[in-house]
């Protein structure tokens, strides 16, 4: 089963331009992350969008499954 919300996705810091990786998920709890430089930045799920995303997205690949599984039939 597929979950979109393990789905990785690169942010850059403001302060250091790295490059961190988190995970859809964290964004859609607008978790904070902490850089390795030490600067936290708040991950913003502007009008709950990456969670309606993810729920979308989950509920296709679903279908999706289901479709597959009703070719092998
Ligand atoms: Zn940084």
């Amino acid at each position: 089963m597929i979950d979109i919300s393990k789905q990785k996705i690169d942010i850059t810091c403001e302060s250091c331009n790295r490059k961190i990786s988190i995970s859809l998920e964290q964004v859609a709890n607008e978790a904070t992350i902490t850089c390795r430089c030490g600067t936290k930045i708040k991950l913003q799920d502007s009008n709950g969008k990456s969670k309606k995303a993810i729920r979308d997205i989950n509920k296709s690949f679903k279908d999706l499954d289901k479709t597959l599984k009703s070719f092998g039939k």
